[in-house]
Parts: structure tokens; sequence; C-alpha cells
């Protein structure tokens, strides 16, 4: 489970701010997926997730240029969110001048899908519906039928979320609405003198030069995983070269920081969207509501909670409600989908 993109999101849940970096105000779908993020967190709402650790340390905007400064300027002012920071700096970033912070919280995404295995959707069996027979009805009715495990599911509407494999899935739709994949090539650095820091670098460009999150590996090592400009640019580099430009940046940024030790590995992982005529970003979630299934895509990790809502609301406007649960007998006996883990949990 998570194993598309999910486990390899940065985890930040995005105030939107980075995508206001044009300077103009940031998406408002952002906030409102923020507010119902928090009332999960808090343990209420459609998906309590009381028990998944979220940070709330600061965020840091760096500006490396006078652009990036007077962006970041404009751009506090739009934003209640993004304030200038104080010094003293922490000392990983004395050498940055005109910090600001940004109150975006981050997510353990390995937690995240754990829980959601576990506790909000106790009943999930992993089974792959392009194994099965599709029949298509009137009114999105559709019957999927497996040989082995011998399976039968009758449905009112078939909601498909496959991220990249919505791809196939869309193609078992008459005119099935298309996926866009975008890719990234990602950097991650293990080694015991990093600091824990979670910052976006801005400069005259549209987006952050670089997002940097840190987190533990399964020896509590700290690992910094490298996204933003240099994941977008660097997808055409090989991992040698990637790792030398993810190198000369922190070289620049952290010149005091000793990496001679650090471990380092890419990853190349594609962000799975609904098709955009101009291949750019979707603007906020997508649900396509085709005939023949409801088909969604969340576009960021944070915008999930609108796609959920997305769902519900399209599901009551045809009148349809979850059935009860089925019984555990029914479910007896097939595959359940284990809770895959992130990139830095794994040995490195
Ligand atoms: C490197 C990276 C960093 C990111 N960082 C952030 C971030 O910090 N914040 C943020 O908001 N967003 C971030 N994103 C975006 C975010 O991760 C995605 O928008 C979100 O996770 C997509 O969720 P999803 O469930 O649609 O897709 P996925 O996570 O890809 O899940 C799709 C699931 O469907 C399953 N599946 C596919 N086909 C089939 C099939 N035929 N049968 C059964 N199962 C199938 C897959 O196995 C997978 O488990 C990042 C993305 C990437 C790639």
């Amino acid at each position: 489970m998570g194993g598309g993109q999910t486990l390899f999101a940065q985890g930040i849940l995005h105030s939107g701010a980075k995508y206001g970096l044009g300077a103009a105000p940031p998406p408002p779908a952002y906030r409102r997926a923020l507010a119902l993020w928090e009332e999960a967190l808090s343990g209420q709402g459609l998906v309590p997730l009381d028990d998944v650790p979220v940070a709330r340390g600061a965020r840091w905007m760096w500006p490396v240029d006078q652009a990036g400064r007077a962006r970041l300027q404009q751009l506090a002012q739009l934003d209640p969110l993004l304030s200038r920071a104080e010094r003293p700096y922490p000392p990983a970033l004395r050498r940055a001048e005109g910090l600001y912070r940004l109150a975006e919280p981050s997510l353990d995404v390995g937690a995240l899908i754990r829980t959601l295995a576990h506790r909000a959707v106790p009943r999930l069996v992993h089974l792959d519906p392009l194994d099965a027979a599709w029949q298509l009805g009137e009114g999105g009715r559709c019957r999927l039928t497996w040989r082995a495990p011998a399976l039968r599911v009758d449905a009112r509407r078939l909601i498909l979320c496959g991220g990249a494999g919505n791809a196939a899935l869309s193609e078992r739709l008459t005119g099935g609405p298309r996926t866009q994949r975008r890719p990234l090539h990602m950097v991650m650095l293990r080694a015991s003198s990093l600091p824990a820091l979670s910052l976006h670098v801005v400069d005259a460009g549209d987006g952050p030069v670089l997002t940097l999150t840190t987190h533990l590996d399964g020896d509590g090592e700290r690992v910094w995983y490298l996204g933003g400009g240099l994941a977008e640019r660097g997808v055409a580099r090989s991992p040698a070269a990637q790792i030398a430009e993810a190198r000369r940046l922190l070289g620049a940024l952290f010149p005091d920081l000793d990496l001679g030790g650090a471990r380092w590995e890419t990853l190349r992982v594609d962000r799975a969207e609904r098709w955009q005529a101009d291949g750019r970003r979707p603007a906020g979630p997508d649900l396509v509501a085709h005939p023949q299934a409801l088909v969604g895509w969340p576009t960021k990790l944070t915008l999930t909670p609108l796609l959920g809502k997305q769902v519900v609301e399209a599901l009551a406007a045809e009148g349809l409600r979850p059935s009860a649960p089925l019984a555990d007998e029914a479910l007896r006996g097939l595959p359940q989908p284990p809770p895959g883990a992130p990139p830095w949990r794994r040995a490195g």
C-alpha cells in the first residue's frame, strides 16, 4: 500500500505558498485541504488520523538571490502562514540572509499508510482489477470476476484511484480519462553529521530550486531527502551526474558541512495526475465522473482529503451510500495488502 507515489512523498502538507512564488496568492484549494487535515489529525472527521505523527517545526524559506528575497517579501504580504524569521538562525543556516518561516506541517508518510491500512480501512483486499473480467452495465454498475481467488464483486459504482495505474484501468472504460506522468529524480543522503532541517530554497524561478526534508532511517540515522527543482531538472541526468549536482548545490548552501562520509543514492519516481493539455501540474485534485466509473487523482498528497470529499459528494448525488462493511467471513482467505515502507527506512 502506498507504493506508487505516497511513500516517496516528502510528507509536506503544502500551504500552497511554494506555488505562490510567482507572487500570486496561494491557490485556495491548499488552505481548504489543510483545514481538513487538521480535523483528521485531531481525531475527527471522516477518517480520523490522530495516531499519525506530525512535525510542526519551522520550514525555512531560504532566498538565495535578490529576486528570491523580493518574491518572499511580496508573498509574505499575501500569506499569513509566511513570516520573516528573526535571528539567531539555527547554526546550519547561519550563512543565510533574509530567511522566512513557513507554517507547514509534515506527516510521517509510513505511519499514515500503516494507519490507513490498520484502522481507517480495516477491510481491504489486495486484488488487481486488471486480472478480473469486467462487465460494465447501465448507470455505472459493474461486475468484476476473478478466477483465482474465486471472487465476484457487484458494485453500483467503481472508483479508480490507482495513481499511475489509472492509465491502464481507464483503458477498460469506453473513452476513459487519460493520466499524465511527470518524472522526478530525487536524491537521498545518509550521514550522522546531518542537522534536522526542512526547507525550500528560493531564487528567481517559479518553484523552489531545492526542497529538503529530514527523515530517520531504520537505525535512527538522519537522511536528507532532496526534491524540488533539483529533482525536476535532474530527470535527464544519470544518477552519478545527479549526485554531483546535489553535492554542488549543498556545498554552496552549507560550505561548513562535512559530507565526506555521506552515503548517496537517487530515486526515479513519477508523479501521476489527470492529463493536462499543457502537461503542467493540475490546479487541484481531479475526479472524473465517467459514466462507467469515478476516476480520481489527488494531484498532491495534501489534496487527498478534497478528493475524498468529492468522491463522497459524487456518490451522494447519485443517491449512493456505502453498504454495511462485508462480514469477515466473506473476506477470509483473501490476500491483504501489506503496508509499504518509505525509501529512507530501507537499507541504504
Ligand atoms: C517524489 C515525490 C514527492 C512528493 N512529495 C509530496 C509532498 O511532500 N506533499 C504532497 O502533498 N505531495 C507530494 N507528492 C505527490 C503525492 O505523493 C501524490 O500526489 C499522492 O501520493 C498520490 O496518491 P495516489 O493514491 O493517487 O497514488 P499512489 O500513491 O501512486 O497510489 C496508487 C496505488 O494504486 C495501486 N495500483 C495501481 N494500479 C493498480 C491496479 N491495477 N490494481 C491494484 N492496485 C493498483 C498502486 O500499487 C498504489 O498503491 C510527491 C510525489 C512524489 C513522486
